[in-house]
């Protein structure tokens, strides 16, 4: 497949990408798909891997890691993108089907860093699996076909809101516990037992196997051009589906003729936006497992000392996305050392604000020897910080990277209104974003 060179077809394969693929699951699914639609192979089947060959690996349905062999032996080092494919959502509790008032309501918890009220007054989709007790997996998806119906929470109207809602903070405006979903309305008195025979007849679900499901809340719609001069991505899920489809196009585009300097490897992770915990976020031993199966298969010895030699000789960029400037919420940016859309690939040295807490604060050789590579490709990017000192701060995935001796610096596009179920980029950030990566694997020393 020949590399983008046109951002603005690029910018509608990435719309289609966050349109088809609003979980995790759908992303690795879906990056699956199209690696082995462009020749790669499942790494764990092959005995011997050599320079050219291109390779994935696939963990709990929840993790895709792509590789490009290079020409170097391992243990001289990788370059590695990691993205995360969560995003923030609503999860089914286990026991999700409330009967009440003449609706049957859906029970949720939260998923990551939501503004509850954000999730109300909003056509919603379902997606997800749910395990039969006979062991048959059922795929759930429910709110973006054509003729699909979504779901909704409704919020309290205005007229009513005063006592009860109007003082409340803003993180209370909705509580947790307050975000029920409409999942069904009739007075004929035996509505449970309605929602329950369709949900027998036409998925074979009955309500106990829901204990054994994984189903998400998301916005339902697609991605829209925003603005005037149509500049500007509008969709659920940018955090970090920006960073997934860039890294995995940028690993596409070495094809079999360049064969990159150092093994290429793209992560694609899970959890992220809940602490990187668990067997498929980025603190588990996975990436250990991933190059320690290289190791085995490029010839080399693999015994613990390569495998740490292999790692702390590498380098890495955490593909995610960073706060875009807002000119409304001026006060919490430092203007001189904020991102702003529009301005290219955004490199961050240090997340988390106050004392640099728990960051991973990239050194400053690393970092010029990105800046100094995109100069060279003529990328367009800049540096910055997350928001004033003193006003928060955020976290990725790139101290995980870091504490394994992987050199590590975060990269990618600005956003505005983080988190929310329709996040803003920039077309051309995006696609700087996909030239910085490709860049990377193959000309970073
Ligand atoms: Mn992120
Ligand atoms: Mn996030």
């Amino acid at each position: 497949m020949e590399a983008w060179d046109d951002p603005l077809l690029f910018s509608d394969a990435y719309r289609r990408f966050l349109d088809s693929a609003k979980t995790e699951r759908a992303v690795v699914a879906k990056v699956l798909a199209a690696a082995k639609a462009e020749g790669f192979l499942s790494a764990i089947e092959q005995a011997e891997l050599k320079g050219g060959d291109r390779v994935y690996f696939e963990n709990r349905a929840k993790n895709v890691v792509l590789a490009v062999i290079g020409k170097r032996p391992l243990h001289e080092g990788f370059r590695l993108i990691a993205a995360h494919a969560d995003s923030p959502r609503l999860d089914l509790k286990p026991n999700p089907l409330q009967d009440e008032g003449g609706y049957i309501l859906l029970k949720t918890q939260y998923y990551g860093g939501v503004k509850k009220y954000q999730w109300a007054g909003i056509p919603l989709a379902l997606y997800g699996v749910v395990f039969l007790a006979d062991g048959r997996k059922v795929d759930i998806s429910i709110g973006d076909g054509e003729e699909d119906p979504v779901f909704s929470i409704p919020d309290l109207l205005p007229h009513l809101s005063e006592k009860i809602q109007n003082d409340r903070p803003s993180k209370e405006t909705l509580k947790g516990e307050e975000l029920r979903i409409v999942f069904g309305c009739s007075d004929s008195g035996a509505l449970k037992d309605e929602i329950l025979s369709k949900l027998k007849k036409e998925y074979g679900i009955t309500e106990d196997d829901f204990v054994s499901a994984e189903l998400q809340a998301v916005p339902a719609g697609r991605s829209r051009e925003v603005g005037l001069d149509r500049n500007l991505i509008g969709a659920y899920g940018q955090d970090d589906r920006a960073g997934v489809f860039t890294a995995v196009e940028a690993i596409f585009s070495l094809g079999r003729e360049v064969v990159p300097e150092h093994t290429a490897l793209c992560f694609i992770v899970d959890k992220e936006e809940v602490g990187s915990a668990g067997s498929t976020g980025l603190e588990s031993r996975y990436l250990e497992v991933i190059v320690g199966e290289l190791l085995d298969r490029t010839g080399h010895s693999c015994n613990d000392l390569m495998l740490r030699r292999a790692l702390w000789n590498s380098r890495a960029l955490s593909a995610d996305v960073t706060v875009g400037f807002d000119p409304v919420f001026k006060a919490v940016h430092d203007e001189q050392n904020a991102a702003r859309l529009g301005r290219g690939i955004v490199l961050t040295k240090y997340f988390g604000g106050k004392g640099k807490m728990h960051s991973n604060d990239a050194d400053a050789e690393y970092l010029n020897e990105i800046r100094r590579l995109f100069l060279r490709e003529g990328v367009r990017f800049q540096f910055a910080v997350f928001g004033q000192v003193d006003e928060g701060g955020g976290a990725t995935v790139s101290r995980f990277l870091a504490n394994l001796g992987i050199r590590t610096v975060d990269a990618g596009p600005a956003v505005l209104g983080m988190h929310s179920p329709f996040e803003l980029s920039s077309k051309d950030d995006i696609f700087q974003t996909y030239r910085g990566f490709k860049a990377f694997f193959l000309e970073v020393p």
